[in-house]
């Protein structure tokens, strides 16, 4: 946002012009879920979101299914809090659309950097410190975001659920994605791995490899859903071709069994992981895997590093 740009010059959900976000800017690099003293909510500008995007954090106690090798979350410090509190998040959400609808965010650092990408909010993502979909209670969550996207006038915003997938087949996470659905809704599942050896290697989780496809498809058979990768290097290592090959045959598994991807993300690492070994790709090495992918599935795949 401007410095001294008013309310009424604001254009909150509505969708301007894109220029590419450069990575260099504090507010891209800088991921952090804390501002203020806000628990449930924090601004960031996404390049992915393109723009700014208010983070919805439901898992302030830093609880996940997964433990990625590229995590960035610190989970030697403990988290800010076990339950979430849905009239607090309302009132952190409300509390924040209006800040950055009053100029001060982009005031802000580090977001006084580029004030310009605080002019709209693009979306309303659920994502945060942890699995959102590890929440009992992920369809009141939803309804409590959508009642404040509502009521401040967020019409055209999108509404994200950035997931690991591995709680996409539970009823409260269904009903949750239903309303979403009807709201703007966006799904970005998590798919970094071809084979089971190699997802054990990244994403460390117990939850089965079968058991987070089974979740894709059967989301992606609902509506159209957007796959997130991170490519990056083990101890020197990218991604081996048959891995890859593997990969991209998982997503053609997917799109010939009635599931629809719209998108690719493809990615790499950011910002400090506390796994040294694991280490971000050259933009020319993530460019070769998108290529790759775009040729073994068609799908349109775009890149980010
Ligand atoms: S799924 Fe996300 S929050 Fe969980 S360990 Fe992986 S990167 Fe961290």
């Amino acid at each position: 946002m401007v410095h001294g740009i008013t309310a009424s010059t604001v254009k909150f959900g509505g969708f301007s012009p894109v220029k590419p976000i450069p990575n260099t800017l504090t507010a891209v690099k800088d991921h952090t879920r804390i501002f203020g003293d806000l628990t449930f909510v924090y601004p960031v500008i996404s390049r992915r979101s393109r723009g700014l995007s208010i983070g919805i954090n439901l898992n302030p106690d830093k609880k996940c299914n997964f433990d990625c090798v590229y995590c960035e979350v610190d989970r030697r410090t403990p988290g800010l809090a076990s339950r979430v509190d849905l009239a607090k998040l309302q009132d952190e959400l409300r509390w924040l659309i209006r800040f950055a609808r009053d100029g001060e965010l982009g005031k802000a650092p580090p977001f006084n950097e580029a004030p310009e990408l605080t002019r709209v909010i693009r979306d309303l993502a659920f994502s945060g410190d942890g699995e959102p979909t590890m929440v009992p209670n992920f369809d009141a969550c939803v309804r409590a975001v959508i009642e404040i996207k509502e009521s401040e006038g967020l019409t055209d915003a999108k509404l994200v659920l950035i997931t690991d997938a591995a709680g996409l087949d539970k009823g409260s996470v269904k009903a949750g994605l239903a309303l979403m659905d009807q709201n703007h809704g966006e799904i970005w599942g998590k798919l970094d791995a071809g084979t089971p050896a190699y997802y054990r290697q990244v994403n460390r989780s117990a939850i089965p490899f079968e058991r987070i496809l089974s979740n894709l498809l059967e989301t992606a058979r609902v509506r159209p859903i957007i796959i997130q990768s991170l490519f990056l290097k083990i101890h020197g290592q990218a991604m081996t071709d048959p891995e890859l090959q593997a990969y991209c045959e998982r997503l053609n598994v997917i799109t010939r069994a009635g599931g629809k991807i719209r998108e690719v993300h493809a990615y790499t690492i950011a910002r400090p992981t506390p796994e040294v070994w694991a280490t971000r790709l050259e933009r020319v090495e993530l460019s070769q895997i998108a290529e790759a992918i775009r040729n073994n599935t068609g799908l349109p795949v775009e890149l980010f590093d």
